[in-house]
C-alpha cells in the first residue's frame, strides 16, 4: 500500500486521542512524539519533521482545538492540513505550456529514476489531453536508451526523434536543439526531452544536462526521482537544484513499498511541487499529484473517518449523561428509549450510560448484551409508530391503540406488549439503580 507502515502509524497515533473529551497537553505531547516517530521511520528528513511537528504542536495546543466540538477530530483536521502543506499546499500546480509551442519538457534524475518510463507516461497523458508530442532521446549515454525511449514511443503512439543510429556517440545538446527545430516543422506542440542519469550526482552529468537546458530554454524542468531512494532523497534534490535546476518534481515507484520519505521531503526542501506521481511500470501507472489528495491517502481517511466517528461517541457520552439524569428524575420515556436505540447499534451508548449509574443489576446488563440487530429494528419501528404523547407516556397505550401501533410498524400486538413490559421494567430497574443508596449519585460528573 502506498505509505503503508507510515500510514499505519499515524492512523494509530491520532487513533490513540480517539473518545477523549478534552485534550491535555500530555495527551498532544505523546500524539505529536508519535508522529515524529512515524516520520522519522519513513525517512522522511530531520528539518522537515522538526517543522512538521513543530506546527502540529503549536496548533494542537491552540485555541482551535480547545474550542472545538470533538478535539480529537480537530487533531485529525491539523495534521491533515500540515501534511498537506508540506506536500506543497492545496494549490494544484499545473503544467506550464509556452505561449509560443512547442512547449519544452525537460526530464533530469538520476539513473533508474524511472526518467525513460515517465517520458512515455507524460506522452500519452498529453496525447490524450489533445497535446501532439514529441520525445526525443538525449540519453546517449547508456547503450539500450534510445532503444527504450523507441518502445515507450511506440507504447504511446509518440513519435521518438533519436540521433540516427551508428553514427557514434552523438551529441545530447545538438540533439535536443535540432528536436526543436523538426517539432516546429512537424508541428508537435509539445518536445519532451529525455536525458541521460548517472548512478550517483556528477559534475559531468550536471554541465551536460546545463547545455541541453540552455540550447533549448524549456518551460518545465521536471526532476524525477525514485520515492524509494530514502535519506538520500534531500540531498540528491539539492544537487539537482543547484546543478540545473527545477520547476517541479515527479515521484515515482510510489507503488512500491516506498516509506514515503521522498515524498514528504523534497517539495518542502527545494520548495518545488511535486506535479505528477509515477505509480506501476505502466504507461497508465501515471497521475498528476494532488497534494490534498495524497495527505488523505497517508492518513488513510477511511481509518481517520472511523476515528472521528469514534471521538464522536465520546461525544455522545454527554446524551448517556443527560438520559442518566432523566431517570433519576423519573423522567424517561419511550422517546428517550428510542433515541436510545438508535444510537446503541451505533456505539455502546447504553452500556456506557449503565455504567454511570451505581448499582446496576446484573439482569439488566445481560439483558442490553442480549440484543441484537432484529430486536433493536423491530423495537425502533414499534416506537416509531407511537404517537409523541404515547412515547412520553405509555401508560394510556390501551388495546386500540397497541393495535394501531402493531399494525403500523409491521409487528403483533404481542410484541408491542412485549416491548413496553420490557421497557417498564427496564425503566424501573433503571430508576432504583439511578438512585442507588446516594441520592446525588456518586461517580456522575456535574452533578
Ligand atoms: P531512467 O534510467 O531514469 O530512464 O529509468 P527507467 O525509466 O529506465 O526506469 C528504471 C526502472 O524502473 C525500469 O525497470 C522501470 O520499469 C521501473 N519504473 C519506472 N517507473 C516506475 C514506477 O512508477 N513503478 C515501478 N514499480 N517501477 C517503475
Amino acid at each position: 500500500a502506498l505509505f503503508g507502515n507510515l500510514s499505519d502509524r499515524l492512523v494509530d497515533a491520532l487513533g490513540n486521542l480517539r473518545s477523549k473529551g478534552k485534550l491535555t497537553a500530555a495527551d498532544i505531547d505523546s500524539t505529536v512524539r508519535e508522529i515524529r516517530r512515524a516520520l522519522l521511520e519513513a525517512d522522511v528528513a530531520l528539518p522537515v519533521v522538526k517543522a512538521f511537528v513543530a506546527h502540529v504542536r503549536e496548533r494542537a495546543l491552540g485555541d482551535e482545538v480547545n474550542r472545538a466540538l470533538n478535539p480529537a477530530q480537530q487533531v485529525v483536521q491539523i495534521v491533515n492540513d500540515e501534511l498537506i502543506r508540506i506536500l506543497g499546499g492545496d494549490q494544484d500546480r499545473k503544467l506550464q505550456f509556452a505561449k509560443r509551442p512547442p512547449t519544452v519538457i525537460m526530464l533530469v534524475g538520476l539513473q533508474g529514476a524511472g526518467k525513460t518510463t515517465l517520458a512515455g507516461k507524460l506522452a500519452k497523458w498529453l496525447a490524450n489531453e489533445q497535446h501532439t508530442p514529441m520525445l526525443v532521446a538525449a540519453d546517449l549515454q547508456r547503450p539500450n536508451a534510445v532503444t527504450q525511449l523507441q518502445i515507450v514511443g511506440d507504447q504511446a503512439g509518440v513519435p521518438v526523434f533519436a540521433p540516427e543510429p551508428g553514427n557514434g556517440v552523438g551529441d545530447p545538446v545538438r540533439v535536443a536543439r535540432e528536436s526543436m527545430r523538426i517539432a516546429e516543422a512537424k508541428h508537435h506542440d509539445v518536445v519532451i526531452i529525455d536525458t541521460a542519469g548517472r548512478l550517483g550526482v556528477d559534475e559531468e552529468l550536471m554541465g551536460q544536462a546545463r547545455r541541453i537546458k540552455e540550447a533549448t530554454n524549456p518551460d518545465e524542468v521536471l526532476f524525477v526521482i525514485d520515492a524509494m531512494i530514502g535519506q538520500d532523497a534531500v540531498a540528491t534534490a539539492r544537487a539537482f537544484q543547484e546543478g540545473v535546476d527545477f520547476t517541479g518534481v515527479v515521484l515515482t515507484k510510489l507503488d512500491g513499498d516506498a516509506r514515503g520519505g521522498a515524498a514528504l521531503s523534497v517539495a518542502q526542501t527545494t520548495e518545488r511541487p511535486i506535479m505528477f506521481a509515477s505509480v506501476g511500470e505502466r504507461l497508465e501507472d501515471f497521475e498528476p499529484f494532488h497534494p490534498d489528495r495524497m495527505a488523505g491517502r497517508i492518513l488513510n481517511m477511511g481509518d481517520v473517518l472511523s476515528l472521528i466517528e469514534e471521538a464522536q461517541r465520546a461525544f455522545d457520552e454527554e446524551e448517556a449523561r443527560k438520559s442518566a439524569e432523566k431517570l433519576a428524575r423519573n423522567e424517561y420515556t419511550l422517546e428517550d428509549f428510542l433515541k436510545q436505540m438508535q444510537q446503541i447499534r451505533k456505539a455502546g451508548n447504553f452500556k456506557k450510560m449503565l455504567s454511570l449509574l451505581p448499582n446496576v443489576p446484573k439482569e439488566l446488563k445481560s439483558e442490553i448484551d442480549n440484543f441484537d440487530d432484529s430486536a433493536l429494528i423491530r423495537i425502533e419501528a414499534i416506537i416509531q409508530s407511537m404517537t409523541p404523547q404515547e412515547r412520553n407516556n405509555p401508560k394510556i397505550l390501551n388495546g386500540s391503540r397497541r393495535s394501531r401501533i402493531a399494525r403500523g410498524s409491521g409487528t403483533e400486538v404481542r410484541d408491542v406488549n412485549d416491548l413496553v413490559k420490557r421497557f417498564e421494567m427496564m425503566a424501573k430497574m433503571m430508576r432504583s439503580a439511578a438512585r442507588g443508596e446516594n441520592p446525588g449519585m456518586p461517580g456522575m460528573p456535574g452533578m
